[in-house]
Parts: C-alpha cells; sequence; structure tokens
C-alpha cells in the first residue's frame, strides 16, 4: 500500500464492525485493506464462539441501509415484535415493543450476517486478507506486524492509519495503549453466560413462538431465547458469577456440571427445559462468557490510529445494542473521513460525535439487565408502562 494515499486505510478485523466500514468505503473508491487474525468464514464455517444470534434494531438497519446492505442482511431476519415474558407458574406473556409490528426488532444469525458483510465489501473492492493477527505496531515508522497463526508466519505492513474494528479484546487498543495513555478502565458485570440451543420441532417448525424474544425473568437471574431462521432458537443462560451470601440463588459458582444445570432447570424453568434436549452436553461444550462495559477516555492517535465498535465501547448486551451501536460508529467514521481530508481532525470528529452516544447505551444496557431480570413480570412495572404507552 502507499502510506502516502490520502484514500486508504488499513482496517483491523473483519467481523461486524471491520466488514460495514470497509463497504462504506471502499464503494466511495477508497483502497480498502482489512486484516483479520481467523480464516476466512466463507470457505471453512463460521467460528465465532459467542451469541449465535443477535437482535437487529431500526438503529443497525439505518447504518447497513447507508451501505445499500439491508436488502440482504434481511433476507436472513426472523421478526420479533415482543418480549414472550414465561412466569415462574408458566403463563406467557407477550409485551409489544410498539403499537403494532411497524416497531419491531429482528433476529440475525452472527455468522450469516458477517458473511453478508464480507461479501459486500469484498464486491465494492475492498481487500480481504485472512489468518493475519495484528501483533505489534510502531506508530512511529507506520508499520503493522501481523501473525498466522496457522505457522506462526509474520508479515509487516506499512499503513497510513489503523482502524481497529478488532472487538472487546482489541489488540490494536493494546498496542495504542502502549503508546499513549487512552484512560482504559474495564468494569466487569459480576454476572456470565451459557448459550444453549432449541431445536427445530418435528414438522420442521418452531417449537416455541417464533416472532419473540422469550425470557424467562426470576430475580437476579434470566434465560431468554432468540429465534433462528433454520427454526432453531439460541438459548442463553445469564447467571451471577458468585452465589450472594444471603440467598441460596444458582450462580456459576454452584451450578457447575451439566447435571447441576439440569437441576436448576427443572426447578426454576421447567417448561424450558423440555425444549433443550442437548442441556447437559450444550453446558459442558460452551464455556460461560464474561460481560463487562469498557470505558475510554480517547479513542484515537493523532492521525495514526483510531477505535470503533466493542474496541472501543463494549457493553453488557442486555439492551442488544453493541452490533447497533458499531453499526452506527461506521456511518459516522465513513462519514467525517470521506469530508475531512484532514485525517486527525476527522477522527476527532467521530469520537466527539460517537462517544457521548456510546456511553448512554452503555449505560442503558446496564439498566435494562435489571429491567429483564427482575421487572417484566411485575405487575406494576407492566401497569406504569402501559400508562406511559397511553
Ligand atoms: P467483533 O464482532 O468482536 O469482531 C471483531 C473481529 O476482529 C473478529 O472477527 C475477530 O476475529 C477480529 N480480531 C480480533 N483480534 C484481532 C487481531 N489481533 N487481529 C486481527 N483481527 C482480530 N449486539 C447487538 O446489537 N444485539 C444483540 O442482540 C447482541 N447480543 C449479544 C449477546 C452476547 C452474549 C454478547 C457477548 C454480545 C452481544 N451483542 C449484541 C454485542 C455484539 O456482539 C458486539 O457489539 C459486536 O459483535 C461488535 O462488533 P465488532 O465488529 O466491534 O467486534
Amino acid at each position: 500500500m502507499n502510506a502516502a494515499d490520502s484514500r486508504s486505510i488499513t482496517i483491523i478485523g473483519a467481523g461486524l464492525a471491520g466488514a460495514l466500514l470497509a463497504t462504506l468505503l471502499a464503494r466511495e473508491g477508497w483502497r480498502v485493506d482489512v486484516y483479520e487474525k481467523r480464516g476466512d468464514p466463507r470457505l471453512q464455517g463460521y467460528e465465532g464462539g459467542r451469541s449465535i444470534n443477535l437482535a437487529l434494531a431500526e438503529r443497525g438497519r439505518h447504518a447497513l441501509r447507508q451501505a445499500d446492505a439491508d436488502d440482504a442482511v434481511m433476507t436472513q431476519a426472523v421478526m420479533m415484535r415482543g418480549r414472550m415474558v414465561h412466569t415462574s407458574d408458566g403463563r406467557q406473556q407477550l409485551q409489544r415493543y410498539g403499537r403494532d409490528d411497524s416497531e419491531v426488532i429482528w433476529s440475525i444469525h452472527r455468522g450469516d450476517l458477517n458473511i453478508t458483510l464480507l461479501n459486500l465489501a469484498e464486491q465494492a473492492g475492498a481487500a480481504l486478507h485472512f489468518h493475519r493477527r495484528l501483533d505489534t505496531v510502531d506508530f512511529d515508522a507506520g508499520v503493522a506486524d501481523f501473525v498466522d497463526e496457522r505457522d506462526a508466519g509474520r508479515q509487516a505492513i506499512g499503513f497510513d492509519s489503523l482502524v481497529g474494528a478488532d472487538g472487546a479484546g482489541s489488540s490494536l487498543r493494546a498496542a495504542m495503549m502502549r503508546k499513549t495513555d487512552l484512560g482504559e478502565r474495564t468494569e466487569f458485570l459480576g454476572h456470565s453466560y451459557k448459550e444453549l440451543e432449541i431445536p427445530p420441532a418435528a414438522d420442521g417448525g418452531f417449537l416455541i413462538e417464533p416472532n419473540a424474544l422469550h425470557i424467562w425473568p426470576r430475580g437476579r437471574y434470566m434465560c431468554i431465547a432468540l429465534p433462528n431462521d433454520e427454526k432453531t432458537f439460541t438459548v442463553t443462560l445469564f447467571l451471577p458469577n458468585e452465589a450472594a451470601a444471603d440467598n441460596a440463588d444458582p450462580s456459576f459458582a454452584t451450578v457447575r456440571s451439566g447435571a447441576d444445570a439440569r437441576a436448576l432447570f427443572e426447578r426454576d424453568f421447567p417448561d424450558a427445559l423440555p425444549l433443550i434436549p442437548d442441556l447437559e452436553a450444550d453446558w459442558e461444550r460452551n464455556p460461560p462468557g464474561l460481560l463487562a462495559t469498557l470505558y475510554l477516555q480517547r479513542w484515537h492517535i493523532d492521525r495514526r490510529a483510531v477505535l470503533l465498535g466493542d474496541a472501543a465501547h463494549a457493553m453488557v448486551p442486555f439492551h442488544g445494542q453493541g452490533m447497533n451501536c458499531a453499526f452506527e460508529d461506521c456511518v459516522a467514521l465513513a462519514r467525517q473521513l470521506i469530508s475531512q481530508p484532514d485525517r486527525a481532525a476527522a477522527f476527532s470528529a467521530f469520537e466527539a460525535e460517537r462517544k457521548p452516544n456510546a456511553e448512554a447505551i452503555q449505560a442503558m444496557a446496564l439498566e435494562n439487565y435489571v429491567e429483564m431480570r427482575d421487572r417484566v413480570d411485575d405487575p406494576d412495572f407492566l401497569l406504569q408502562r402501559e400508562l406511559e404507552r397511553a
């Protein structure tokens, strides 16, 4: 790459944000190189083992439309018109997100979405380089060092500017921190999650209502299930990491084996248990995922590097907005880069625009955990909600 080309950029990470940003810039004639540590998911299947599906909301769809990606993405989406609350006594109640089906969210498979966005980025002219894990960066020389984890081979790349779309554990952020203090602070939630699966029904359809985000609220913990277009549901159980001293609530410290998990479901989620035939196997296979909020005081180093998406502002998943927020970042950064030839000014304007929004969404995500696990089955809360909507 010609490091002096003012319309060239190097993106680290070909996940959701990296692929969308690559599309937005490449279709404007930019030279875009994307470096991804994993292999090409279009050749070897998707190996991103975190949340299997994601709630896509209007703010994310709006961003996808800017890249003409919305139509391709929506062919795989399942509409969710509200929360289906499963109470402890076995009742179910649909709480709509809006007055009608014009206000809904969508469930989308993470791997399919990533593949769709990678195809669009490549069609727009971006160069995708797989098996390239960013290792170190020499910001003064403008050289980034990558490793191919299959054979430990190394490759040094000259860059003009780096964009960190490499997720919550960002290597670019770590490299930037070695150069300058970004004011990083990570707050762990103290709760983690496990993913389980509800398979299709014997007739090939869905086993439970498909057009809803199912919630089993149980006070300090909860289970949720989102539909997939192959007629399965991804179930996510959220539990505290440690048991509270004053009560007998389950936690990952006490629910350890598949047998423990079955006992928990028999007691607290009896209507969900028959829907998850491989409960024990899923439990033993998938390690608990940690949940945290990442705060940074600065997202960029002059014209040389900027962070976006989870690399800049990872959040807990309870508002279903991490990806949606990352997509909005992509639109904002592309707009600033295209309209502003001074790269440092573009990064600075992007950070000023997006940081307050990201922090607001991080706070809402934390608040929503309490609402989802403890309030959606509370009659007073529901009455208040109805009054607010009236
Ligand atoms: P990622 O999707 O993490 O992509 C980062 C990419 O960078 C990956 O491809 C990775 O392989 C690559 N990479 C990492 N390190 C390197 C390196 N050193 N060199 C090169 N490449 C590298 N959001 C929603 O909007 N709705 C939801 O319903 C939702 N549910 C969630 C449920 C759970 C349990 C979790 C944990 C998150 C959820 N999120 C949700 C958040 C969402 O997953 C993230 O916000 C989103 O994936 C961020 O996209 P990203 O591109 O910034 O990072």
